[in-house]
């Protein structure tokens, strides 16, 4: 993985300046957002649903071994296989150790956060294992070589055209044409002859319960399905986060989840998997990779409450605007600025500052994680370790220069309301001033707000 810190503000700047694809997914995220706000508000009990699924996965999290060690138990007395892996580099190892002894050549993969972040594909493909993404966003994704935009749409960056064309370059397509079905139907057409021959399936695991020792798996196009069913060896990855303790649990969650993440009622397929079916393997790999240090950070532990849904990705005004690719790490958007700096606090440095603070994340988090809260938190320890950057490092000294003083402060309001009134407004309106992008500056005021404020105490004196 590169080390370069990512500049998400130049990249965003890059999708930004393409209106079509901006305007696009702007426009699709945010009707994502109201219908999860008309579904929601379909329920009465919403508010109570994301309490109460917050306080489960905090009962969880506090006694995760213990849930930990009963899941092994009872997915092994299924006849599930069960791995551990420290990191990364073990999951793809344990992977790859399996598929070798089972001389697996081609795999079917369904959508899973945790293979991106352990960039699996990129590790069996090297090695010899072909790789066929099952869920449509993520295939469109891998034929163009690019990492996923969005949690639960993949492709959302991209508009249709976009996928015809890429689809002409790999398939016997016509480029001109951009009807959804009947790209649909071409992949389904590339697709099958894949699923027949594959040698084993993959997928990620939304939920996993204690009690039965058996695996959820949401997805709307049974691209999970797919993995789990055809080949005669099913893999499943999921993170030790993962975790609840009973199967009465599972209804409270897939209801929040489809509703956060599209404003749906449910997904299309929720399917439990509790063993192998009949002549099939079956492998379940538990991931820490740096979730037990997040679980024993004070203050910061309860992002591992996280359920994926992406309805923090949908409502955030600088996600939205400026897409997933810009922030160049599998997970985007308000749980990514959060999370990524936790792998990489130097290559991430700048995530947790593309953020208004507008706070909307926390307010849509079906388990209530208080990202807002860890935006700050991030670039607290940003300044304590030097990795903020110089620019803001120079406005907060100016800033504390100028707001620590009375008379400095009243001076800057002076200053600014001359540069207001006298600079030509060639200057004020053009480029070199990013906020007159597309605004008009306002008429400057007479007077300062202090000066109008003295005049007054003055006036009703007399
Ligand atoms: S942080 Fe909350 S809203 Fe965002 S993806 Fe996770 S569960 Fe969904």
């Amino acid at each position: 993985m590169s080390t370069t810190k990512v500049n998400q503000v130049k990249n965003g700047a890059k999708f930004i300046a393409d209106t079509a694809h901006r305007v696009s997914h702007d426009t699709h995220l945010w009707e994502a957002r109201m219908r999860r706000d008309k579904v929601a508000q379909t329920i009465p009990e919403w508010e109570e649903m994301r309490n109460l699924a917050s306080q489960i996965k905090k009962h969880t999290l506090s006694n995760l071994d213990y849930y930990l060690e009963e899941f092994e138990k009872n997915a092994t007395a299924n006849g599930i296989h069960v791995h551990w892996a420290r990191d990364a580099d073990e999951h793809n190892r344990i992977v790859f150790e399996i598929f070798k002894a089972h001389n697996v050549k081609v795999v079917t993969k369904g959508k899973s956060m945790l293979m991106d972040e352990c960039e699996m594909r990129e590790y069996l493909e090297p090695r010899g294992i072909e790789v066929y993404e099952a869920d449509l966003g993520e295939r469109i994704q891998q034929l163009d070589n690019e990492r996923a935009s969005h949690i639960v749409m993949p492709a959302i960056h991209k508009l249709r055209g976009d996928v015809a064309k890429l689809f002409a370059k790999y398939m016997d397509s016509d480029p001109d044409n951009d009807d959804p079905h009947y790209l649909n139907s071409m992949m389904r057409k590339d697709m099958r002859k894949n699923y027949i021959k594959v040698d084993a399936g993959m997928s990620g695991v939304n939920f996993a319960i204690a009690e039965t020792g058996g695996i959820v798996v949401c997805t709307n196009e049974g691209n999970a399905d797919i993995s789990a069913n055809v080949p005669p060896l099913y893999v499943a990855s999921m993170g030790i986060e993962k975790l609840i303790p009973r199967e009465k649990d599972v209804p409270l969650f897939v209801r929040l989840l489809s509703r956060s993440a599209l404003g749906f009622h449910i997904t299309q397929y929720t399917s439990h998997y509790h063993g192998p079916r009949e002549g099939q393997e079956m492998h379940i790999v538990i991931v820490d990779n740096g979730r037990s240090e997040r679980l024993s950070t004070p203050g910061y532990w309860e992002v591992l409450k996280c359920i994926r849904c992406s309805a923090c990705l949908n409502t955030c005004p600088v996600y939205r605007r400026s897409g997933g690719l810009s922030y160049d790490a599998p997970y985007m958007g308000p749980i990514g600025i959060v999370l990524e700096p936790s792998y990489d606090l130097h290559r991430y440095a700048e995530l947790p500052y593309a953020c208004t603070h507008c706070g909307s994340c926390g307010n849509v988090c079906p388990v209530k994680i208080p990202i807002p809260e860890y935006v700050f938190r991030w670039r607290k320890i940003l300044v304590e370790k030097k990795e903020d950057q110089l620019s803001h490092r120079l406005e907060m000294a100016v800033g504390a220069k100028v707001l620590g003083k009375e008379y400095t402060l009243e001076a800057a309001e002076k200053l600014a309301l001359s540069a207001l009134r006298y600079m030509p407004q060639s200057l004020l309106n053009s480029h070199l001033n990013p906020w007159a992008i597309k605004h008009t500056n306002p008429e400057p005021p007479e007077q300062t707000f202090r000066q109008w404020y003295r005049k007054q105490n003055k006036d009703s004196k007399k």
